[in-house]
Formats: structure tokens, C-alpha cells, sequence
């Protein structure tokens, strides 16, 4: 019989359907990627907002009654965890119908392109994140940009989509809204929405990373980039903000948090943004005092 015959129609399913298991990229290593690495126990936050990331990178599951938003990805290997911990809090990873994008690092971005593969997910980005995120390669002007690195490419995602400073991504009823925050990168962007339950309506926001991390010889005073940080982080501070997320558990204390469980929703907590800006501030402020 003709191979053809039989094959056809399987790879007419493959592309019409997309794969039926996730199909990882290459793993990225890196010295603290074995332990941003460490599987996680997926968990409610509150309402619609589930954690379903790594121990050290996050990986946010907004429920809607029309499909499922992610927001970021994390390494290439982490793509099979967060792929699980969706199915193990009940959902299907193939109803992914958004995938929203902090920052464009491989560390948060590596998990996004098998992601799409799986669940055909529109992936949004900022302006300035739309071309790296493309390309898998960080723009010239990113603070970590380093042709020298051994590492720091990441599998590039198609269908890319900017989104605008303030505007939004809707899916179902909910309404995610992108903050344009760069700073730690030229495309950063933090995302807020609202979570209800038991008639409780809270404003969550994953703020983005504000670091003031760089490359070798890239100065955060001298280049301007200070300036953005010190922006974003008002605008960070400045949100209507009850539940405090970001793309490291470590700066929102999740590990803290769960062991406090029991006593009411450690995650809701209206200063978590303030805290948060003001601790980026005291580390860009330690950064610049390095540079003089
Ligand atoms: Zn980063």
C-alpha cells in the first residue's frame, strides 16, 4: 500500500489539531535553572488566578468561562510541569486560548513557544517584546544583552501579538490589561484583572520584574534605564492592587504565604504592591551607588 495513503491524514490531523502531547524544546541550561526548576504543587490563589509555575519561576492560570489565559512560560523544560499542574487542578492545557508575556527572558519566555504548539494560544507581548520574543533572541538595547553569554537564546513563538500600553485581552468575561513597566527589559509589562469570589472582587496584578540586572559593562545610570525603573515602579506602586503576583514566587513570598494558609488568603494583601516597588527601588539604588 501506498504510505502516503496512511500517513495523509495523520499529519492533516496533526496540523488541523495541533499535537496531542506537549512537545518540549531543547532544555536550557543554566546554574540556577536546575532549581528555578523544582516541581511545584499547582494552587488556587484566589477566584479565577491559579499558580501552576516551577518552584522559582511562575506560571499564572486565569480560568474563564470561554477558556483558559496563562501568563508566562518559564525555561523549555518547565513547559511539561506547568502543562501538568493545568491538568492536575482539572483544566486541559489545549484550552489555552491566551498566553500573555512579561518579559521577554528565556527564564520566562523558554516554556511559551511549546505551549502554543499544544494549544494553537494567541501569544501577547508589548511592542517592544513583539520582535525578540519572534526571533528568540534579546534586542540589542535589553540591559542582559550579551553576545558573549553562553546562553540566553530561547525557542522563538510565532504568531505573535503587541499589545498596546492600557489595552486589553479578553477572554470569556475576563478582562486582562496590559501596564506597559519596562525597565528590567525594554518590553516589560506587568498585567492586572479582576478575580471574584464568594462575592469577594479582588484586583490582582503580576507585576514584572523591575531587577536592575545587566550584562557586563551596561550602566543603568548613563543609558536612562534608570529612569524607566524608577517609572515603573510608581506606575507598579500606584495600582489599585489587592492580590500581588510576579515572575519570581521569591517577590511575592509564595513560599511564605502557603504556610500560612490557614489563616485567611495570606495572597490578599493591598501593600504587596508598594512593598514590592520599594524593594526594587533599594536595589536599583544599590546598583547606581555600584556604578559611581
Ligand atoms: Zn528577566
Amino acid at each position: 500500500m501506498n504510505p502516503l495513503r496512511l500517513t495523509l491524514p495523520v499529519l492533516l490531523l496533526t496540523v488541523a489539531c495541533g499535537p496531542r502531547q506537549l512537545e518540549p524544546d531543547a532544555d536550557i541550561i543554566c546554574d540556577p535553572c536546575a532549581g528555578w526548576n523544582e516541581p511545584q504543587q499547582p494552587f488556587r490563589i484566589h477566584g479565577n488566578a491559579w499558580y501552576v509555575g516551577t518552584a522559582g519561576l511562575s506560571s499564572i492560570l486565569i480560568e474563564t468561562e470561554d477558556g483558559l489565559v496563562l501568563i508566562d512560560g518559564a525555561l523549555p523544560q518547565s513547559a511539561p510541569l506547568i502543562a501538568a499542574n493545568i491538568q492536575s487542578l482539572g483544566f486541559e492545557p489545549r484550552d489555552l486560548k491566551a498566553i500573555l508575556v512579561s518579559h521577554v527572558h528565556f527564564d520566562h519566555v523558554g516554556g511559551v513557544a511549546a505551549l502554543q504548539r499544544l494549544s494553537n494560544a494567541t501569544v501577547y507581548t508589548s511592542q517592544a517584546g513583539r520582535e525578540p520574543l519572534s526571533t528568540g533572541q534579546l534586542s540589542g538595547d535589553d540591559p542582559q544583552y550579551d553576545p558573549a553569554a553562553a546562553y540566553g537564546d530561547f525557542p522563538p513563538v510565532r504568531k505573535v501579538v503587541a499589545i498596546g500600553d492600557g489595552d486589553v485581552v479578553s477572554v470569556g468575561s475576563v478582562e486582562v490589561k496590559a501596564i506597559y513597566t519596562p525597565g528590567h527589559t525594554p518590553g516589560g509589562t506587568s498585567w492586572t484583572w479582576q478575580s471574584c469570589a464568594l462575592g469577594n472582587c479582588y484586583n490582582v496584578v503580576y507585576g514584572d520584574s523591575l531587577s536592575a540586572v545587566s550584562a557586563p559593562g551596561f550602566e543603568f545610570s548613563s543609558s536612562g534605564v534608570a529612569d524607566d525603573i524608577i517609572a515603573s515602579a510608581g506606575i507598579i506602586g500606584d495600582l489599585d492592587c489587592d492580590i500581588f503576583l510576579s515572575p519570581h514566587p521569591f517577590f511575592f513570598g509564595m513560599t511564605d504565604k502557603l504556610e500560612r494558609f490557614d489563616q485567611g488568603n495570606p495572597f490578599v494583601q493591598n501593600v504587596g504592591c508598594l512593598l514590592y516597588a520599594e524593594s526594587m527601588l533599594g536595589w536599583l539604588e544599590r546598583r547606581l551607588e555600584a556604578e559611581r
